[in-house]
């Protein structure tokens, strides 16, 4: 199967500095990333998330308002026809050293061990350095969505749509 490995915060819906997250209750989709994920499944592919959430164990949130927060995601992505193969994130802070927060490997090697993954036709959408660097970790295609970056094989998107567009998806 091919995926599109998806960032959430930034990628999908709005990010914010980390401590105003404490108070975040709701996900605000960015827009451009329903219809863009809509038509990536439209396309053949699959949609996974990776998303690092140390500010779980920094105790900024909860474990449980992770779960809400991730729920009420998730059905709308539902309400939107668009199903969610997997979310992986990753809890830990740096002093955790886990092999799991992007870059590192961890969550992409979780999904490569469940699924039949065809990395080759599979792409990578993420705001940050940490996506960039785990993209290139796999010689995943990296999609840069309204980011900074600048490094010369990123392919810079305004949105998830913009994505689509790049790849012309119909
Ligand atoms: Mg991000
Ligand atoms: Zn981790």
């Amino acid at each position: 199967m091919k995926v599109a490995f998806l960032d959430r915060d930034g990628t999908i819906i709005k990010d914010y500095p980390d401590e105003k997250w404490s108070s975040i209750k709701h996900p605000e989709f960015l827009e451009g990333s329903i219809d863009g994920m809509q038509k990536l499944i439209a396309n053949g592919y699959h949609i996974i998330i990776i998303t690092n959430q140390y500010l779980i164990n920094d105790g900024i949130i909860t474990l449980d308002q992770y779960q809400q927060f991730t729920q009420e995601f998730l059905s709308i992505c539902q309400n939107n026809n668009i199903n969610i193969l997997e979310i992986y994130f990753c809890p830990h802070n740096e002093q955790d050293h886990c092999n799991c927060k992007k870059p590192k490997p961890g969550m992409i090697n979780q999904a490569l061990a469940k699924y039949n993954i065809d990395l080759n036709n599979s792409i990578y959408c993420g705001d940050s350095e940490a996506d960039y660097l785990l993209a290139k970790h796999f010689n995943l295609p990296f999609y840069a969505i309204s980011s900074s970056l600048d490094y010369p094989d990123i392919i810079k998107c305004d949105s998830i749509l913009d994505v689509c567009h790049y790849l012309e998806l119909t």
